[in-house]
């Protein structure tokens, strides 16, 4: 038997209680973003009626028309995929916060899209802790210039870090990656003063694991809406 949308979701947060509760913090700790990337609109809204609060999108063209109809105030939209510059305008107007920062001119045009706009966007630094066969995400030495470019911005708040562990990866290999994201987020936070409070890890294969290395968001899509 099928399990029903609200089962799969009400399944992810036992699970995630459950990871919280094992390293000693609380459900209310670890925020669930739902990856919607693969559903529509209609499935959107159906997971916000069950209670779903936060949504994560990868492809700004996708996004345009499916949320033409902006979700209601309380829904949070992020952008988690690859950011082109040319989209920094589109993605400052759909997006409360974005994930996939990784470089400095997208830094400038993040900045830059939302003066224009008057608004402001919450950004996270995406790190490649993994190296190898990943593309996106800033090497990790890179961060510190990211996270200062992106504090002396006037429109952008800076949120935290973001990574993803290698797909092929078991949970238990993706341990060390999650690891490395937290241990870099508390030397950059002492070495460059700014908080860092969100870590941005973990999807379906292995969001237990990044809750118990120190996960606050984890992108779950494929366990709620496949
Ligand atoms: C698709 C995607 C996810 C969700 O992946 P699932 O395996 O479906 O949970 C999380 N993060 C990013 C960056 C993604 O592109």
């Amino acid at each position: 038997m099928d399990l029903t949308l609200a089962q799969r979701l009400e399944s992810v947060l036992e699970r995630i209680a459950e990871a919280a509760a094992r390293s000693g913090r609380s459900a209310g700790d670890v925020t669930l973003i739902g990856v919607s990337k693969t559903v529509d609109r209609a499935t959107v809204d159906a997971a916000y009626a069950l209670g779903l609060r936060h949504f994560g999108e990868n492809r700004v063209q996708d996004c345009i028309e499916k949320f033409a109809t902006p979700l209601p105030e309380d829904a949070t939209l992020h952008e988690i995929g690859q950011l082109q510059t040319n989209k920094a305008k589109q993605a400052v107007r759909l997006f409360d916060v974005i994930h996939s920062v990784d470089r400095p001119s997208l830094v400038d045009a993040l900045e830059k899209a939302a003066g224009q706009a008057g608004k402001r966007v919450g950004v996270l630094v995406q790190v490649n802790v993994a190296g190898e066969d990943q593309k996106a995400g800033c090497e990790p030495a890179e961060a510190a210039g990211l996270i200062e470019a992106i504090e002396a911005s006037s429109s952008l708040d800076l949120l935290g870090l973001m990574t993803m562990a290698p797909l092929v990866a078991t949970a238990e290999e993706a341990r060390p990656v999650f690891a490395g994201l937290r241990e870099l987020r508390d030397r950059l936070a002492t070495e460059t003063g700014a908080p860092l409070p969100w870590l941005s890890m973990g999807m379906t294969n292995d969001f237990e694991a990044a809750i118990e290395e120190g996960a606050t968001h984890v992108r779950v899509g494929r366990a709620i809406f496949a």
